[in-house]
């Protein structure tokens, strides 16, 4: 059997390292708050190169407070791509303002034409997500939002350590958010998150609202939330932090190794734009008839994932925006019968990436 993700292996590797400082915040009864989170944060900010990070609560989250913070709210348009995890358009709809749908490139981003293409007198920010662990075309959005003065955020939650012309995601846009669940390139051992920026002002808004709208504790100065990153979380962060690198190395390593040994194979393999490291949180390929391959594949021992298998505007969340009917992101559309995802992490064998290789050569040839 070969999984699709396998945290306990990458677990295994750390136990020694990582349990001992469990255990001590456990001892200390320490759990919120204290040095540990703080330190993560400086870590964080300084890895990502930028001047601040704020732990909040889970990558949702940190979303939805930068665009609180920012002061998106009610009347307000924000586009985003329509092939992406349901929070990114969640988040917006939390703050009260409308997300609009626009269908990606040949990479899996948003295409900044159709961007330019969908900025109304509403629109206040795009995200653009750098989905799969490969940013998206930074400089041309950029000059998108500089034209129409608008926002720029990064929904960085599948690409810790990956570059833009030698930029980290995190450091490309206006504020990025990252999601550390357990399966993401850097995961806690539950739900965690963060919003990073150089933006000084922008971080201790997001900061306030994340904790009660409190600096002082018992004193209020707005009525905020509560969404705080836990220590237990920083403390598991730090450790993993240090292996960051070293394991979306690894992932790339894997990458190349599917994409030689499946390069005589029927499937699209994962484009890479010029100018960036793709840290693959993801290795998603493009095959016909695409659920009777994974069954296939399943029956083979190998497990699979879809991201995604439904666009955002035909999620029945969003069904009935006008505008956003079947047949508005035609890409988007007929992509998402056929996208899967193949096992990914770093723990992964050569052995075991042949053994894949090999069963989906097999599973496109029928059963
Ligand atoms: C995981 C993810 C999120 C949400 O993060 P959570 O920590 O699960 O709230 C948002 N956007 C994308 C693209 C993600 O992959």
């Amino acid at each position: 059997m070969i999984p699709f993700v396998d945290l306990r292996a990458q677990f295994v590797a750390i136990r020694d390292e990582v349990m001992p400082r469990i255990a001590a915040l456990c001892e200390q009864g320490l759990f919120v708050g204290g040095e540990e989170v703080a330190a993560f944060e400086r870590e964080f900010a300084a890895f990502c190169g930028v001047g601040h990070c704020v732990g909040v609560a889970n990558g949702t989250d940190a979303l939805w407070l930068t665009l609180l913070a920012m002061g998106v709210g009610p009347g307000d348009e924000v586009i985003l791509p329509v092939n992406t995890f349901f929070a990114t358009a969640e988040a917006v709809s939390a703050v009260g303002a409308r997300p609009v749908f626009v269908d990606h490139d040949l990479y899996y981003h948003l295409d900044p034409a159709a961007v330019e293409a969908a900025v109304t007198e509403r629109t206040e920010a795009i995200i653009t997500v750098h989905l799969y662990g490969q940013p998206a075309d930074i400089d041309a959005l950029q000059a998108v939002a500089r034209r129409h003065n608008l926002r720029l955020i990064e929904d960085a939650a599948q690409a810790h350590g990956s570059l833009y012309k030698g930029r980290k995601a995190g450091n490309l846009a206006d504020a990025a958010a990252f999601s550390f669940y357990p399966g993401k390139n850097l995961g806690a051992y539950g739900d965690a998150g963060a919003v990073v920026t150089d933006d000084a002002g922008l971080a201790e808004r997001v900061r306030l609202l994340a904790q009660h709208g409190s600096r002082v504790k018992y004193h209020h100065l707005v009525p905020g939330y509560n969404s705080r990153l836990d220590t237990v979380q920083a403390a598991v962060l730090r450790v993993k932090l240090r292996r960051l690198e070293a394991w979306n190395e690894a992932r790339i390593r894997h990458a190349a190794a599917y994409d030689r040994l499946l390069a005589q194979v029927p499937a699209a393999l994962p484009g890479r734009a010029p100018d960036r490291t793709h840290v693959f949180h993801l290795y998603v390929v493009r095959v016909p008839d695409r659920d009777a391959v994974a069954r296939r594949l399943q029956a083979c021992g190998v497990q699979t994932g879809i991201h995604y298998p439904l666009p955002l505007h035909l999620q029945p969340a969003y069904a009935g925006e006008p505008g956003f009917g079947l047949g508005a992101f035609p890409r988007a559309e007929a992509w998402a019968g056929e996208l899967l995802s193949l096992p990914m992490f770093p723990e992964l064998t050569p052995e075991q990436i042949e053994f894949v290789c090999e069963a989906l050569e097999g599973a496109l040839k029928g059963p």
